[in-house]
């Protein structure tokens, strides 16, 4: 069989399983089988696939039809400029987490040197993607999950930081080293009631342990809040990401704790996404 009439089939397949971005999912499943470049699959249509080729093309689409997302079948995202290593263990990269990215390169534009945490690392997309950014940044990530810690200190060599990065499982409760100028976080947010309503890709296959935020969505705000007014500087920043609906209670919560609001900021779906902190 070619590559066009392997892709027509898998997009058919993929169709009918009510998969939106069907073809383009198909380019880059068979893109990943034959280990080239989707640019590749559209340029030689009439190539002929081996029949090992052809059956793990029709493995990969079988998963993606029962919903399984396209990261954890190729096993990377993109991620602010960088392809990230990602398993079913690690939340996948969302787009909207790359605000906190943004937020921190523009509030340190002209600061050279911090030394910054980050609460819950996941793939490690963020506090990577931040080192990348600022070869004088030093960076310690830490995050409940051991799966995480493997998945960030490899992709902290496929980036080539790892000297700059420390990383640790551990709770935030248990974790009491140093003293930073920046602590940033992403952590789980979901209030349970909300699992329902989440996209069947990501409540089928993405780790609970990322998302669960108890039963109002807050208990690691709590947490992280009132261990970061610890391990925070004096007039340190604190950026947190949260749901589209907890800007009141996470904003309470950092000014019981000492902190002083900068800003709060929207994504792309105009719900508000981030918020800036400083501890005063
Ligand atoms: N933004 C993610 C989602 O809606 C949740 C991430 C999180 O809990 N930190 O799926």
């Amino acid at each position: 069989m070619n590559i066009e009439i392997a892709i027509k089939k898998a997009c058919k397949e993929l169709k009918k399983n009510k998969i939106s971005s069907a073809l383009l999912d198909s380019e880059l499943l068979l893109s990943k089988v034959i280990k080239k470049n989707r640019e590749f699959v559209l340029l030689n249509p009439d190539k002929k696939l081996d029949q090992s080729d052809h059956n793990s093309f029709k493995d990969l689409i079988m998963k993606r039809s029962k919903g399984k997302p396209l990261a954890y079948l190729t096993g990377v995202k993109s991620f602010w400029n960088y392809d990230f290593k990602v398993n079913e263990k690690v939340l996948i990269p969302r787009p909207d987490s790359e605000l906190i990215v943004e937020q921190v390169l523009k509030i340190y534009k002209i600061k050279k040197k911090i030394n910054f945490l980050e609460i819950g690392v996941g793939s490690g997309c963020l506090i990577l993607s931040i080192l990348k950014e600022k070869k004088l940044f030093y960076g310690t990530g830490i995050d409940i999950s051991n799966h995480s810690i493997k998945i960030s200190n490899i992709n902290a060599k496929k980036l080539k930081i790892e000297n700059r990065i420390k990383l640790f499982k551990s709770d935030i409760d248990n974790f009491n080293l140093g003293k930073y100028d920046l602590i940033i976080s992403n952590p789980p947010y979901i209030k349970k009631l909300d699992f329902k309503s989440l996209k069947k890709d990501v409540v089928s296959f993405e780790p609970w342990l990322a998302l669960d935020g108890g039963l109002d969505g807050l208990s690691c705000f709590n947490k992280i809040i009132k261990k970061s007014s610890e391990l925070i500087k004096k007039r340190g920043k604190l950026i947190l990401e949260i749901a589209f609906d907890q800007k009141r209670d996470v904003v309470k919560i950092l000014t019981n704790n000492g902190f002083y609001i900068n800003k709060i900021i929207k994504d792309l779906a105009n719900n508000d996404r981030c918020i800036i902190s400083t501890k005063i």
